[in-house]
């Protein structure tokens, strides 16, 4: 018997009774981790009210146990707004400029992760394996510790790793980072993030050991591995061929009026690139001018973290730029970029990835980027389109077979961007399959089950090569 699973997540998508099951990528992930063993999900229900329940509210759903509490305001904005998304965020993302330290959003983050640990000791017993997800909840496993927890506990990292250089601006870092070392997992995304990890807690005191995989203290031993994110890769692309024929995709393509369509999906966020992309954007059109009322950009770019000032500010940028370059190239007739701030859902994206020639995913920073594996799951294996990753995504390592580029550089983007477009058929169709075996190879439930393993301490023994831990 599987021994059950405890997941703790930030947000707790609690389904609603009747409503479908929340889609966003750790959703998706948490509950290819929850197949077929007895669960619990517990987390922030994403409710703020001034005196929140002690006691944690429990609900039963499709076989797993959801297990939510409420924060206070001061909580939500101190932990949340603060320490996590304008701290932890932009200084993981190799942005240390743009983090706004204080000590007062220190003390909320410590203090919610201490209300998570104190509302886990109700719900945990000692043989539950414990898998906590993401920046939001990094001390959790020294916390879990303090109350008297020994179970297994895995932690995996959903954004980037800087280097050791970029971790130590975070003030208290041995504090936040460093709490890293007293889980017995720790996943990341990719062989770069692993190896700056490893790093950063040599730094910390931790040993390389016999195990080019793991690390030791004095009393404890962390296995620190690269397990990349993958995708519902085969169920994704059914979804994009039914939606083809849908109201949202026949509307886009009347709309184009035989035009070629480049998508970008982002959220409105720093760490994207959407700035460098229009300016790439720009200098496609100024260099090549035979395709100037040829192609139509899509660009859909849903808000996020709006109470965030840097967030006011790119969405500024963005909109502006936007606004310049289809005033400069658009005609009665033709908008160049059509820049859109609302969400769709995962059925509307699949069909419109599938109808875009062109998939332009340019971030300066991401931790993985599902859209572009979204992307390409979604293409038409007879006839694709090309996808144009930033060499910074970590995609770009299981993906390179996309046209890689460095988003910095806008001529170089614009290049990709027509040779995407004028790409022969035989070479869009050998790099797709490229892509897709990529994409087989380490799906979602391939994802989960291989962090599992780590986490029960059911590992291969090492390669012995690549290891640099
Ligand atoms: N997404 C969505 N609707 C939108 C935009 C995005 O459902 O309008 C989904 C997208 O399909 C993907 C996820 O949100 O699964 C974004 O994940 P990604 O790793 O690309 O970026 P993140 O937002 O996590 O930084």
């Amino acid at each position: 018997m599987d021994k059950r699973l405890v997941v703790i997540s930030n947000r707790v998508p609690v389904p609603d009774d009747g409503g479908p099951p929340a889609a966003g990528g750790l959703a998706v992930a948490v509950r290819a981790a929850l197949r077929g063993r007895e669960g619990v999900w517990f987390g922030w229900s994403g409710q703020v009210s001034d005196e929140p329940e002690e006691t944690p509210r429990i609900q039963e759903a499709e076989g797993v146990t959801y297990v939510v509490i409420d924060l206070k305001p001061q909580d939500f904005e101190e932990y949340y707004n603060g320490f996590a998304n304008r701290v932890l965020w932009p200084i993981l993302h190799y942005r240390v400029d743009l983090a706004e330290f204080n000590r007062a959003d220190l003390g909320g983050y410590v203090r919610v992760n201490q209300r998570f640990a104190l509302g886990l000791s109700s719900v945990l017993r000692p043989d539950d394996l414990v898998w906590v997800h993401d920046y939001h909840l990094m001390p959790l496993a020294r916390l879990l510790r303090a109350r008297g927890h020994f179970n297994r506990l895995g932690f995996f990292l959903h954004i980037p790793v800087p280097p050791p250089d970029i971790l130590q601006a975070l003030p208290h870092h041995a504090d936040i980072v460093g709490s890293l070392i007293d889980y017995d997992v720790v996943g990341v995304q990719t062989e770069n993030d692993r190896d700056n990890l490893g790093r950063y807690l040599r730094t910390r005191g931790a040993r390389r050991t016999g195990d080019p995989g793991v690390l030791a203290t004095e009393d404890h031993r962390v296995r620190i591995g690269a397990f990349p994110v993958g995708i519902e890769t085969d169920a994704f692309a059914r979804l994009a061929a039914e939606a083809a024929s849908s109201e949202i995709v026949t509307d886009m393509r009347e709309s184009l009026s035989g035009r070629a369509l480049v998508i970008g999906v982002d959220r409105l966020d720093y760490s994207k690139g959407l700035t460098n992309r229009m300016d790439a954007i720009e200098r496609f059109f100024e260099h090549a001018p035979e395709w100037r009322r040829q192609v139509t950009f899509l660009q859909v770019t849903p808000k996020s973290r709006v109470e965030i000032p840097e967030y006011a500010a790119i969405q500024e940028a963005v909109s502006s730029a936007a606004g310049r370059i289809n005033g400069a190239y658009g005609d009665v007739a033709w908008t160049p970029i059509r820049y859109i701030n609302r969400s769709y859902g995962r059925e509307d994206l699949a069909g419109l990835y599938r109808l875009a020639r062109v998939g332009l995913i340019t971030p300066l920073r991401d931790g993985m980027n599902l859209v572009a594996k979204e992307y390409v799951a979604a293409q038409d294996p007879a006839d694709p389109g090309v996808l144009v990753l930033s060499q910074f995504a970590g995609a770009a390592a299981e993906l390179p077979d996309a046209l890689i580029v460095n988003p910095h550089e806008p001529e170089a983007v614009s290049a990709a961007i027509r040779r995407a477009l004028e790409m022969p058929r035989d070479e869009r169709v050998s790099r797709h399959a490229a892509m897709v075996e990529a994409l087989h190879r380490n799906d979602v439930s391939g994802w989960a089950a291989e962090f599992m393993a780590a986490l029960v301490g059911d590992v291969p023994p090492p390669a012995g090569e690549g290891a640099s831990q």
